[in-house]
Formats: structure tokens, C-alpha cells, sequence
């Protein structure tokens, strides 16, 4: 047997030229294979082959199949070394942050339809130079009627229409205030006219719930007192107050003659429907006219009650329904909705 060691140089640059084309990790595998297979590898023949040999060829054949084997196994292991690392290199190009990319939308909620009246109501008012004023939900008996001169036997005081709260944890006389007028009295007690406030606020009445009358609801009070304060300043207040939370519609008011203990002469007061605008539609039941507020000139025994000299002071007070408002004019049939947190009505305001 004869083998001519040149043939090992060809060997060497065939397989050169076959590694360069070489792209993936599998055809490096099958071209490992190819020359070092346990069984058909053309570098494992060669050397079992040797010992077939002469011992001069041995040593010349031998010296070269051991030069080629060397040369193959060091570019082999550097042409995987090179795969290995386009390999990594692909994956990071993928995986890198895009900073151009949009954003995750985080959904952002918004204020309840009603919250959104009252602060747009507290802003018309307050560029009338109206101040507004809060006071405590829980009230005592006196804040929320003596002082607004409610008769003791007046029928609000009644267990039915207030929440009593138990006197051996709250004390005597305590309630959930059943109207923000509390607040006009907490305000005149400590402060002295002339004034202008407003009292937006939560209310609560022991009633049986249905579409028209919660047992909680909100009221915007209103007080103006100076030295000649009248009727006819309510209801350019009021008309104004309307037209600015009605988009500059045109709006009118009008009153209706009314009772109530606080107030004297006191008015209901209608304004104009703002569902058809006076052409008379079923919200306003065809007489173009909504009954939105109560209002009426301070009762002089009010002032008197809070230490106000009633010969030189007077004004005008009165409490719209916000609730009322909102429901009229997003054409909302159940009050109820109001307070349900149901995400279905509150996702459309
Ligand atoms: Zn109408």
C-alpha cells in the first residue's frame, strides 16, 4: 500500500474552502463528521491506515495527515466559536428596546359625571365672587334646624326623614345633615356680612330608594347677604349661574310663590327647560319650565338666630339639586345610577 502525503495538502484546502461557505452550526457538524467520523471520516481512515505502512512512510504520511488533523480541528473550533457568538449577537439585535416604539396606554379614569357639575358650578360662582364653603356631614340638631328656625313638630325632624344617629355613641341631637344650610349657619356664626358662599355637599334622607329619590344626593347652597340684598339679585345670580353651566344657552327663571321654614317670602324656582329649551318636551312634562331650586330672602329669626342684627342685614338663600341637573341634562332616567359605580354609565361622561 502507498499513499502520496501531497494528497493531505489537497485534503487541507478542500476542507478550507467547504468551512469558509459555512453559515450554521448543523452544516459544521456534518463537515466535522466528514473528515472526523468515527467510521467514514477521511482523517480517521488516513490514520487507521498507518499502521498499514512502511515505517519510512509512516513517518512522511503520518507528519502530514497529523498537520492536516491539527489545522482542521483548530479552524473548526474557531469557525464554531464565530457562530456561536452571530448567533448571541442576532438574538440581542432582537431583543433590544425599541425607545421609538408607542407606549402602553395605562387607562387613566376621570371624575364622576356629578363631580364634574358641582366643580363647574363652584367656578361660575366663584367669578361671581362667591366663596365656597364646606362643613360636617354629621351635624347637630341645632345647625341643621333649630337655627334654620325648622319647628321642633315639623315633619323633616321626623325619624322617616332623618338619620338619628344612636345618642350613646354620638351624643344627643347628632343626624346626618339632611341639607347644606347647616353650612350657611356654621358660616354666619363666625363670619360678618356682608357675604357671598356657596355650600356644595353630600345630603342624606331616610327615604325608600327608587328612580327619582336617593337616601344620599347632593345640594349646592347658596347665601348672599349685604345691606340691600334682594330677590331680584337671586335671580340675576341664579339666571346667570345657568346660562354660564348650560353653555351660554339662553335660559330664563321665573318664580313660583313656595314655603319654606328658613326662608321668607320663599320661591320655587323654575328655569328654562334645558332638554327642548322652552319648546316643551316630556322631560319638562309641555311646559318648557323645570323645577331645579328653592330659594327665598333669609328669614329675619335666621339671622337673628346667628347673632346678625336683622334691621340692617338681609339676603337671599337657596339650594339647587345638582343630582337633578345632571340627570336632566345627560338625559338620565334613574338616579340611582348615580351612586351604583357602574363602570358601563360612568364610562360614558
Ligand atoms: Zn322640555
Amino acid at each position: 500500500m502507498h499513499i502520496d502525503p501531497k494528497q493531505f495538502e489537497h485534503i487541507q484546502k478542500e476542507a478550507a474552502t467547504e468551512l469558509a461557505h459555512i453559515v450554521t452550526r448543523e452544516d459544521l457538524e456534518r463537515l466535522r463528521l466528514k473528515y472526523f467520523g468515527r467510521k467514514e471520516g477521511v482523517l480517521t481512515g488516513a490514520l487507521r491506515s498507518l499502521k498499514d505502512l512502511s515505517e519510512e512512510e509512516k513517518k512522511t504520511v503520518g507528519h502530514a495527515v497529523h498537520t492536516v488533523k491539527l489545522y482542521l480541528e483548530e479552524a473548526l473550533a474557531k469557525k464554531e466559536r464565530a457562530l456561536i457568538e452571530a448567533e448571541l449577537h442576532d438574538q440581542q439585535r432582537k431583543e433590544k428596546i425599541d425607545v421609538t416604539a408607542p407606549g402602553k396606554k395605562i387607562p387613566a379614569g376621570h371624575l364622576h359625571p356629578l363631580t364634574q357639575l358641582i366643580d363647574k358650578a363652584c367656578d361660575i360662582f366663584i367669578a361671581m365672587g362667591f366663596a365656597v364653603v364646606e362643613g360636617p356631614e354629621v351635624e347637630t340638631e341645632r345647625h341643621n334646624f333649630d337655627a334654620l328656625n325648622v319647628p321642633k313638630d315639623h315633619p323633616a325632624r321626623d325619624m322617616q326623614d332623618t338619620f338619628w344617629l344612636d345618642p350613646a355613641v354620638a351624643g344627643p341631637g347628632m343626624l346626618l345633615r339632611t341639607q347644606t344650610s347647616s353650612v350657611q349657619i356654621r358660616y354666619m356664626e363666625t363670619h360678618e356680612p356682608p357675604f357671598r358662599i356657596i355650600a356644595p355637599g353630600r345630603v342624606f334622607r331616610s327615604e325608600a330608594t327608587d328612580a327619582t329619590h336617593e337616601a344620599q344626593f347632593y345640594q349646592i347652597e347658596g347665601l348672599m347677604v349685604g345691606k340691600d340684598v334682594s330677590l331680584a339679585n337671586a335671580k340675576a345670580v341664579l339666571e346667570v349661574f345657568f346660562q354660564r353651566l348650560l353653555a351660554n344657552k339662553k335660559i330664563s327663571i321665573r318664580f313660583r310663590p313656595s314655603y319654606f321654614p328658613f326662608t321668607e317670602p320663599s320661591v320655587e324656582m323654575d328655569v328654562t327647560c334645558f332638554k327642548c329649551f322652552g319648546k316643551k318636551c316630556a322631560v319638562c312634562k309641555r311646559t318648557g319650565w323645570l323645577e331645579v331650586a328653592g330659594a327665598g330672602m333669609v328669614h329675619p329669626k335666621v339671622l337673628e338666630n346667628v347673632g346678625i342684627d336683622a334691621r340692617e342685614w338681609q339676603g337671599f338663600a337657596f339650594g339647587a339639586a345638582p343630582d337633578r341637573i345632571a340627570m336632566t341634562r345627560y338625559g338620565i332616567d334613574d338616579i340611582r345610577l348615580m351612586y351604583g359605580g357602574d363602570m358601563r354609565f360612568l364610562k360614558q361622561f
